[in-house]
């Protein structure tokens, strides 16, 4: 495959400028579908993350990016949304390279990415203020104002999504953004930076300082000069983010993955329901903090959709990007061998696989490819139906009733998403109103990225909201002017 890999090669992107990170070490880019080294990326630390701190206060309280009106800087952002979608096979071969991901995945995430500075760039002149009635005599007016610097730590699995997903609306609102991707895929975000720069964002407003979470990561997350952090990934460092931001008296929006249950009543459409339920989870491999992964079926409907999903499931096939198959390998040796865990700790317990999908004939030796895999009955204790596989496994599990189905959904510590599938409208509506998950679908589940949706955890799956025009509040703080006037 032939991928633009210049700008992973160029080094950390502070000001609008490469250069090799101050250490001049470099991490070796693999690719998952082969497990061969194929670019290099600088090993970014503690002088980078301060040099790029710096590059973004200066960006937001001297340089021209501070002095931009709403309206100019939406009209960045949705230039930076033209570029990515004139360059979008060129991004989604780089994302399909770094990630393994099939074609048809990365396609779809760079238009994804380019929509967040669309939506983004849409919505930057249209944050509003109020006016408060207050005492006789006073003018009260609130104003929406940026942090100043935010950081940004963003995982693997959806880098150039994230990447929009997480600096569109930090950006709308007026602040100056310093992200450290994850070292295991960062290639589009350093791309998207430097269209950025192209598409006339002035220096400082969007820094980019690829290198190791412990290194890189733990010294934006403790910098002292951020504003504000915002992290997705594992609740570990979840943990360690939200504890650097008390001791820097910061906020911090945490999105920490889930185990998001399709609750399937035996009124529901199996045809509808079934493709969906599949794809939810075998998508980008399992790895997304939103996969369906439990599948919480009504007794009296069970052998009927398990068979239903048994079917589907046999079909399922991995390959590599350019197969472009249901879903390509998972990240790295370790994730799989994390995946492969979850497996032998399942046949100790005698957890039965249900239906298996497979790897596909011809697929290179060094990849890091796991059929997707069905489990059920799991317990309900089991770490199947209650821990984030992150990789293409669906554990199923029955309920006798409504009341048993709300319980089962609640039963874990996470409650990210959630998809309710039933032909009875009230009990559906019923059903989600009593789910504790921060999106909860009825008869759909997904919906093909929803930019323009509120997208965030309760429970462990952590707090805040990106997305949507939730997003711009996050992303903001609030003055409030107290005039008088006689
Ligand atoms: P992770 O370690 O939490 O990585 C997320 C981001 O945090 C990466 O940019 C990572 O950098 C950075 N990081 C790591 N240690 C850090 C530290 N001490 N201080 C500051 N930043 C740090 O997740 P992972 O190791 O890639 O994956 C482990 C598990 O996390 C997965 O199996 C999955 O269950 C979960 N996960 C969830 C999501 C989600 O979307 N919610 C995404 C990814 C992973 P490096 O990449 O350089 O380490
Ligand atoms: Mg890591």
């Amino acid at each position: 495959m032939n991928v633009h890999i210049d700008s992973a090669a160029k080094g950390v992107f502070i000001g609008n400028r490469w250069r090799p990170s101050h250490s001049g070490r470099t991490i070796d880019v693999v690719a998952p579908a082969d497990g061969k080294v194929f670019a290099k990326i600088a090993a970014g630390g503690i002088a980078d993350i301060d040099e790029a701190v710096k590059a973004a206060r200066y960006s937001a309280e001297e340089g021209p990016w501070s002095r931009m009106s709403a309206a100019e800087r939406g009209r960045l952002l949705s230039k930076l949304a033209v570029a990515i979608s004139d360059r979008a096979e060129e991004l989604a071969l780089l994302e399909a390279r770094d990630t393994g991901k099939p074609m048809k995945q990365a396609r779809a995430d760079i238009v994804a990415c380019a929509r967040y500075f669309e939506f983004y760039g849409g919505a930057a002149d249209k944050l509003h203020g109020e006016t408060i009635p207050f005492l006789a005599g006073y003018f009260v007016p609130t104003e929406r104002v940026p942090f100043g610097v935010t950081g940004h730590i963003i995982p693997w699995n959806y880098p150039a999504q994230m990447f929009g997903r997480t600096i569109a609306p930090a950006l709308a609102v007026g602040n100056a953004t310093v992200v450290k991707p994850a070292e295991e895929a960062c290639l589009t975000p350093l791309r998207i930076a430097e269209l950025a720069a192209g598409a006339g964002f002035p220096e400082g407003a969007i820094n980019v300082v690829p290198g190791l979470g412990e290194e890189a990561g733990a010294a934006l997350a403790n910098h002292t000069g951020i504003d504000f952090i915002a992290f997705t990934g594992s609740p570990e460092v979840g943990t360690l983010i939200q504890i650097a931001a008390a001791k820097n008296h910061i906020g911090c929006t945490l999105e920490l993955g889930g185990k998001s249950p399709h609750v399937l009543f035996a009124d529901a459409d199996l045809d509808i329901a079934v493709p969906v339920i599949a794809n939810t989870v075998v998508q980008n491999a399992g790895q997304t903090c939103s996969a369906g992964s439990r599948l919480l079926v009504e007794r009296s409907v069970y052998d009927k959709a398990v068979g239903r999903v048994q079917e589907k499931f046999k079909t399922l096939q991995a390959g590599t990007p350019e197969m472009d198959l249901d879903l390509g390998p998972v990240i790295n040796a370790a994730q799989q061998k994390r995946i492969e865990g979850f497996f032998s700790r399942a046949a100790e317990k005698s957890i039965p696989v249900l239906a298996e999908g497979k790897i596909a004939t011809g697929v290179p030796e060094g990849g890091y490819f796991v059929a997707p895999r069905i489990y059920g009955p799991v317990p309900r204790s089991n770490e199947l139906a209650q821990e984030e596989v992150f990789g293409p496994v669906l554990s199923i599990l029955s309920f006798e009733d409504e009341a048993d189905a709300i319980k089962l959904a609640n039963g874990t510590e996470f409650g990210l998403m959630a998809g309710i599938w039933s032909k009875d409208g009230s009990r559906a509506l019923r059903v989600a109103r009593q789910v504790k998950a921060g999106q909860v679908y009825i008869n759909a589940y997904g919906a093909g990225g929803g930019i323009e949706l509120p997208f965030g955890g309760m429970k462990k799956s952590g707090h805040g909201r990106e997305k949507g025009f939730e997003a711009l509040y996050e992303f903001s703080t609030l003055k409030t002017m107290i005039i008088k006037h006689n």
